[in-house]
């Protein structure tokens, strides 16, 4: 069976390192991104050049609409999705609670949450046996924050991704028995740019001494978990959440 890859966020860091390995490992790829054009078709070149197949769309998880035009989107160009990875996730400016607002809020609630679970609504409708599909795997982005909290950095996204956590738990068991594994990795400071988002480009190097192994992660290390919780390999391996954070 053709294996279709939808990796959201796919133009950058973690999830552009997923959608270069998963090409490699033979999936079709469709990437999304929000706004940067020029790195997201950058990605799709750099499959094609190795002989892969990628399509990059835009579309913003935050938004329904756009979520239901991407898979739309994916079945005409490469066939149904097999393989989700639920990467796209913001944070914002470094604050304590004490200064957040319901907009702040709101937002990173759409895309890490909200954009996840219906983006997995969309997978399950095509994946799932009880809907005639073949199965397929979920693999979703959580964070180390998840179990720290960010206390002084941002409380809120920690927060998202503790929902991401129980989403996934919740999930994997709900459909387990239709063919789909749903799993999460949990990345610990990786060097990607979402670090500028929250206002500190430099927050891996200033935090690396404070990880076991002495260093940032590369978003490379990352994907190849998720690679794996994807592959057939982990074909007994679901409600799982890995954590890739170099012991921290
Ligand atoms: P990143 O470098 O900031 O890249 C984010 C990607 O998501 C980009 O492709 C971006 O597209 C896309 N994106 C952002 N908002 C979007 C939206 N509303 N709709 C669609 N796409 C959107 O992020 P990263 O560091 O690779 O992080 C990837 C995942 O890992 C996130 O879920 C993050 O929370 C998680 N994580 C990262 C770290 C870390 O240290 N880096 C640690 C723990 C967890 P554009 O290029 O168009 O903006």
């Amino acid at each position: 069976m053709q294996q279709v890859m939808i990796v959201t966020g796919g133009s950058r860091g973690i999830g552009a390192a997923t959608a270069r390995l998963g090409a490699a490992a033979g999936y079709r790829i469709g990437l999304t991104y929000r706004g940067n054009d020029a790195a997201a078709q950058a990605v799709v070149e750099e499959i094609e050049r190795g002989g892969g197949v990628a399509i990059a769309v835009a579309a913003d998880v935050g938004n329904e609409a756009d979520i239901v035009r991407l898979f739309n989107t994916v079945d005409e160009r490469l066939g149904p999705v097999t393989a989700l990875v639920n990467n796209a996730g913001i944070l914002e400016r470094q604050m304590r609670v004490e200064g957040m607002d319901a907009e702040r809020l709101s937002r990173i609630l759409a895309v890490n949450v909200t954009g996840s679970i219906l983006c997995a609504r969309e997978a399950i409708r095509r994946m799932s046996t009880a809907h005639g599909g073949q199965g397929g795997a979920i693999v979703n982005l959580s964070s180390v924050a998840a179990r720290l909290g960010a206390p002084n950095e941002y409380v809120d996204y920690a927060a998202t991704k503790g929902a991401i956590d129980t989403f996934t738990v919740g999930l994997a068991k709900e459909v387990a028995a239709e063919g789909i594994r749903v799993n999460a990795v949990r990345p610990g400071i990786i060097y990607t740019d979402i670090h500028t988002s929250g206002g500190e480009p430099g927050r891996v190097d200033r935090l690396k001494e404070t990880v076991p192994m002495k260093r940032g992660g590369q978003p490379e290390e990352v994907a190849q978990a998720i690679l794996w919780l994807l592959s057939d390999t982990a074909s007994y391996t679901t409600g799982t959440i890995i954590d890739v954070t170099g012991g921290r």
